[in-house]
């Protein structure tokens, strides 16, 4: 029995999940005639109090379409250091957009307003790029699924509003932090211009994100979406996934965060274990003390059928999800507490 805790997208869909989706009513979506992904559509629009969503192949696809709808070839984006749309999407914000990334030094991929407000580029002085979106995440992949404080958020949100910038959120981990609390969707819906949602991480889906955003942005969204290549269409079967993981599999996100603190305090206690990350949410990065090799422990977790990430710099990653049973959990906490 392999235990795959490298990340929450190894999820295969479940019977039920696949059941759904067999029997999705479908139709072309290019034409907007696909009743399931448009039932999906406006259930998150609702959800989030948002004029309009679309569907989307990937999280990446999502992200990049938005950063297109708000911002021009030479402007410049304000993101933390660890934001996914500038370390994991392939280059794709100068690729697709001509824009460059303004980094921010914050903390576990958290900024502040004033680091924000710090960071914009005065819009008179024209040699410099022209600040025109500011993008967060939540919660934070690189960041080991931090949370944020929404309060801050909300600070945020009135430096853009004073500076005219647009705000987007990267919210692929979102219903992660909805689960932990603080707010909810339709505040998230209050205060960003555009969300984008991911339905193939904790939800479990085989594939699929949405983008949620406000009507003056959102009325270029399709033609950016063709663009990209991600206009597609009978899919609906996708869509259905999406659907039946919002029914199904949200309340059990709270399983997996009792799962990562169980990691947690097993890693803590051990001698090797130089640092474990606070565990806000399903991800548990750690760090060996520096007379243990990483790559080392990765095989010998290997050899014992668990597979982690190592995330480099001596940081070590498990992530918990749907398919990680009680019986692989029981089996990995033994094998953790026994390995040094
Ligand atoms: C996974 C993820 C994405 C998108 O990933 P895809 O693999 O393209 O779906 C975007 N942002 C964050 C924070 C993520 O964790």
């Amino acid at each position: 029995m392999w235990i795959d805790l490298r990340s929450d997208t190894v999820t295969k869909p479940t019977p039920a999940m696949m059941e759904a989706m067999l029997s999705a009513p479908l139709g072309d979506d290019v034409y907007g005639e696909d009743p399931t992904v448009n039932a999906l559509q406006n259930r998150l629009t609702k959800m989030f109090g948002m004029d309009q969503a679309l569907f989307f192949p990937t999280g990446t696809m999502a992200n990049q379409a938005a950063i297109k709808l708000h911002t021009q070839p030479g402007e410049q984006v304000i993101c933390d250091k660890y934001a996914h749309i500038y370390n994991y999407e392939g280059g794709g914000a100068s690729f697709n957009s001509g824009v460059s990334c303004k980094l921010i030094d914050g903390h576990r991929g958290m900024i502040t307003a004033q680091q924000v407000e710090t960071a914009i580029n005065p819009p008179d002085f024209y040699h410099s790029p022209l600040t025109s979106l500011v993008a967060l995440e939540n919660t934070t992949n690189k960041g080991g699924g931090a949370c944020w404080d929404f309060e801050e958020m909300k600070a945020i949100k009135s430096v853009c509003d004073k500076h005219n910038l647009g705000l987007h959120l990267d919210g692929a981990r979102l219903w992660n932090a909805l689960e932990v609390g603080g707010a909810t969707s339709l505040q998230y819906g209050q205060i960003f211009d555009t969300i984008s949602v991911c339905l193939s991480k904790g939800l479990g889906c085989p594939i699929g994100s949405v983008l949620l955003g406000r009507k003056a942005l959102m009325k270029n969204a399709l033609r950016v979406r063709k663009m990209l290549g991600g206009g597609m269409r009978q899919v609906g079967v996708l869509a259905a996934a999406g659907l039946y993981a919002l029914d199904h599999h949200r309340d059990r996100l709270s399983i997996d965060h009792a799962k990562a603190q169980d990691l947690g305090r097993v890693l803590q206690n051990m001698d090797n274990v130089a640092e474990v990350q606070p565990i806000e949410t399903n991800i548990v990065i750690f760090e060996l003390t520096s007379n243990t090799d990483a790559n080392s422990y990765v095989e010998y977790l290997k050899s014992n059928q668990i597979l982690i990430s190592d995330m480099g710099g001596g940081k070590l990653r498990l992530v918990t999800h749907l398919d990680y049973t009680d019986a692989m959990h029981k089996k990995v906490l033994e094998i953790l507490q026994n390995s040094f």
